[in-house]
């Protein structure tokens, strides 16, 4: 018999890509429910690709209507939990919205699978949440100390999934994986704003003098991990996701100018964003030993893949 897999946020970056990469291998196995908003960051297109699948379902909603949760969540045996408020720069602008999402979306799914047990239900978080580190990278243990209402408003949706697993025993498995990249991102965050601005012959933005520095993973990577972790996290575990390709900003658009044919007189510094962390990097040692993953993409390929795959889509940018 065919398990349901509901995954929530599957319209957008990341959720898309885990969506297909679910149905493609395993449609005689799995069924597929996305749960998606279709806020600003969603895009129904991006399930193009798997809509006529036999067992995929779209539902448009809302991961904090208490009903529609209720009912999806008794129809899955699994929960995948993407969906999310996730640009930095938003939340510094206002903050509600990403509490709301967040915190009690999440709460509000964790409820309904409390109610009905004996769900697997991975949660979907980001490196963001440890705050910055000078050297060195954070082991799962290290405290949480996140800087921006973004990272706050996953610390505090993490702290709530693990709680359920201490609580109440649910199976709770949480994920936090450095930056991610490649196609159908939307153009906000940094990668896909400036490859589509350079492309389109503009300026790009660059925040303070560009040495924040980030670990980068081709979102298929993170795809495969979370995969992993899916089929043979340990529950109440955490599993930090990262590539240790780490790069300032200064040096990542150095390799963004290079292969979008432009030149350094393109770059404007701008004021930095408040309370930026200078660097994350996570250890990714325990997904690495126990469930044997290893990130696949060279990160200097994949951003040429990348940058040649929004050339050719460029009704992508905003
Ligand atoms: P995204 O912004 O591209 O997609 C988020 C999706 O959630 C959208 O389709 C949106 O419509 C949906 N959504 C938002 N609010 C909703 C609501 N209230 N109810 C239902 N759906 C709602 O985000 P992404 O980059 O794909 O990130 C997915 C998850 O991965 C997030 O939880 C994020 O914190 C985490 N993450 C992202 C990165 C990254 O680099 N992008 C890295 C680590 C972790």
């Amino acid at each position: 018999m065919s398990r349901n897999i509901l995954i929530t946020g599957g319209a957008g970056f990341i959720g898309s890509h885990y969506a297909r990469v679910l149905l493609e291998g395993h449609h005689d196995r799995l069924s597929v429910t996305v749960l998606d908003k279709l806020t600003y960051a969603g895009n129904a297109a991006n399930l193009d690709e798997i809509r006529d699948c036999p067992g995929f379902r779209f539902v448009r909603g809302d991961i904090c209507d208490a009903s529609l949760v209720d009912d999806l969540v008794a129809a899955a045996d699994e929960i995948v939990h993407f969906a999310a408020e996730t640009h930095v720069d938003r939340s510094i602008a206002s903050g509600a919205e990403f509490v709301r999402t967040n915190v009690l979306g999440t709460g509000t799914l964790l409820e309904a699978a409390r109610r009905h047990g004996g769900r697997r239900f991975v949660h979907v978080s980001t490196d963001e949440v440890y705050g910055s580190i000078a050297s060195g990278s954070w082991p799962e243990s290290h405290p949480l100390r996140p800087s921006s209402p973004y990272s706050a408003s996953k610390a505090a949706s993490d702290l709530l999934a693990l709680s359920y697993h201490t609580t109440y025993g649910l199976d709770v498995v949480v994920t936090r994986c450095c930056n991610n990249f490649g196609p159908r991102q939307y153009p906000e965050k940094i990668i896909p704003l400036f490859v589509t601005r350079l492309l389109a012959g503009r300026t790009v933005p660059l925040y303070g003098t560009g040495e924040n520095t980030r670990e980068w993973l081709h979102v298929e990577d993170h795809v495969d991990a979370l995969e992993r972790v899916r089929t043979r996290g340990r529950p109440g575990e955490i599993y930090n996701i990262g590539s240790g390709a780490e790069l300032t900003n200064r040096a990542l658009v150095a390799v963004l100018l290079e292969l979008c044919d432009a030149d350094w007189d393109r770059v404007e510094f701008v004021a930095d964003r408040p309370g930026h962390d200078r660097r994350y990097s996570v250890d990714s040692t325990k997904i690495r030993t126990e469930l044997g993953w290893t990130p696949r993409h060279d990160l200097r390929a994949a951003l040429a893949d990348t940058v040649d795959w929004y050339r050719k889509n460029d009704e992508w940018a905003a």
